[in-house]
């Protein structure tokens, strides 16, 4: 039986950023897979949405050049031409997570389903393999509830959506997260009807409520029909024996009033994740699970000495770079003495609608709560900013989220790239760079940037008042 420095479990980004940093300090590696290398994200998750919003995108920009004076024809959507596209950017990522890159990187990459058979032994596919430490690297599945009907009826998750060959004329998305919203924009953009069942009465109910708002509106106005505060009660065939009809119910209401029927040709299930643990198992390794994942210490090790887990399987935040950031802590703590504890306090994520919605640390709601009412807010509108206006990107804001003092608690933007925008937030918030510092720090014009330094800038304006604005003015006028 052979016996490796380090076995992980699941080739995703947790698992093939352990294997690769291990291989790289001179591990003995193995990396089991029962699918493909480079797991959801790369198959069913980041990539191919994204890659399928730049062509919904395009689609509207051509809609809307009108305003710039080009001047074009009738906009013809092609959805297979678009899924071609979807499949072309990620042919040319897949050689990064491909298995002859990581065999070249020393790893022993082994196709099939691991389960353990004692703390540090698994068996794939009936082949024993011993390990001195195991990583569980499994990630997260689509978690369907539990509505009646639903298993009776065809419907579609990340995992599936991606291979249709039509363009769905009617699609209704169960769940307002940021995948049924990315989604749901995209295919509305590419012409679907879209409507969205939420049952909180919020959108993407983690996110700064103001921020949200802004973009339910701008969701709206492109035709995507929002039902907030409302569940599916009932999943059921459509009328005429094809596609599905979903009855809709306000939430907390146990009776039909006011319920009302949604069809669909494609009904898209995206109503949260649920750790991809089944096949593991966990209990021969002696480690312990719950239902949000893999129970772990702030190291990540498993309650099984020899045994640490990353990414989704984990939580809590279930993004790509939060599974590579584990995934290096797990490196340095299966390996190295004196173990480092994973911090989530400064942790930017992104909601790839248009305008994009992207948050690092805490909303304004979470900082009152935390810190109370000495909590300051300052804004800067980009109808306001000068670069936003000559694009015609002016939907949204930058909101940053202060200390009386200045100390960044949270950034939110609501924006034409906000995606990379959060990353000058996210940065300061780490280095402990205040407000009033990223408001007296240069930025080129005109650029969206500036909306992040004249938000800023309002802490110090703020600050000049009472016995400072009365000595300078005192001062000036000598
Ligand atoms: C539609 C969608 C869009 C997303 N967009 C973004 C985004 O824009 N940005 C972002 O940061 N995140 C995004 N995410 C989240 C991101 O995809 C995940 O956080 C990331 O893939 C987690 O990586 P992982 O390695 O933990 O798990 P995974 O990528 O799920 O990899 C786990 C691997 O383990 C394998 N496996 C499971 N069990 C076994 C077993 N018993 N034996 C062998 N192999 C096994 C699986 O086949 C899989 O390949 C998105 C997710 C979805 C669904």
């Amino acid at each position: 039986m052979a016996t490796y420095d380090l076995l992980v479990i699941g080739g995703g980004t947790a698992g093939l950023v352990t294997a690769a940093g291990s291989a790289g300090i001179g591990a003995r590696v193995a990396l089991v897979e029962r699918d493909r290398l480079g797991g959801e994200c790369l198959w069913n998750g980041c990539v191919p949405s994204k890659a399928l919003i730049a062509a919904a995108r395009a689609a509207v920009e051509v809609r809307t050049a009108d305003r710039y004076g080009v001047r074009t024809h009738e906009v013809e959507t092609d959805f297979a031409a678009a899924m071609r596209w979807v499949r072309t950017a990620q042919q040319r990522i897949a050689p990064n997570d491909s298995p002859e890159r990581f065999r070249g990187l020393g790893v022993d990459v082994i196709p099939g389903e691991a389960r353990f058979t004692g703390p540090r032994s698994i068996r794939v596919d009936g082949r024993p393999i011993a390990a001195r430490r195991i990583v569980i690297a499994t990630g997260s599945a689509p978690a369907v509830p539990p509505i009646p009907g639903l298993s009776e009826v065809p419907y579609v998750t990340n995992e599936s959506i991606f291979s249709l060959t039509g363009l769905p004329r009617r699609l209704v998305v169960l769940g307002g997260g940021p995948i049924g919203l990315e989604l749901a924009q995209a295919f509305a953009r590419l012409g679907s009807e879209v409507n969205v069942i939420e049952a909180a009465s919020q959108l993407l109910p983690r996110e700064d409520a103001e921020l949200v708002a802004v973009l339910g509106e701008r969701l709206r106005a492109e035709g995507v029909r929002l039902h907030l505060g409302v569940k599916a009660a009932r999943v059921e065939r459509g009328p005429e024996g094809s596609g599905v009809r979903v009855t809709a119910t306000p939430s907390g209401n146990d009776h039909a009033a006011g319920s009302f029927p949604l069809d669909g040709d494609v009904l898209l299930v995206a109503t949260g994740r649920t750790p991809r643990l089944d096949a593991l198992d966990l209990a021969r390794g002696g480690v312990e699970a719950g239902q949000g994942g893999v129970t772990v210490d702030a190291g990540l090790r498993t309650t099984a000495e020899a045994v640490w887990a990353a990414g989704d399987c984990v939580g809590p935040l279930r993004f790509t770079h939060v599974a590579d950031y584990q995934a290096r802590l797990v490196i340095r703590n299966a390996f190295f003495p004196f173990a480092s504890r994973a911090d989530y306090s400064v942790v930017p994520w992104v909601t790839f609608t248009e305008p994009e919605l992207a948050r690092v640390g805490l909303t304004e709601a979470e900082a009152r709560e935390r810190h109370g009412d000495g909590v300051c807010v300052w804004r800067r509108p980009f109808a306001e900013v000068d670069r936003a206006i000559t694009d015609g990107e002016t939907s949204g804001l930058v909101k940053l989220v202060t200390t009386a003092r200045g100390k960044l608690l949270g950034g939110h933007v609501l924006g034409h790239g906000a995606g990379s925008l959060i990353g000058e937030i996210t940065l300061a918030m780490k280095h402990g760079i205040p407000a009033q510092s990223l408001g007296n720090t240069m930025h080129a014009y005109p650029t969206y940037p500036e909306a992040i330094r004249q938000a800023a800038e309002q802490y110090t304006k703020a600050r000049f008042t009472g016995a400072l604005k009365r000595v300078v003015n005192w001062y000036v006028r000598r």
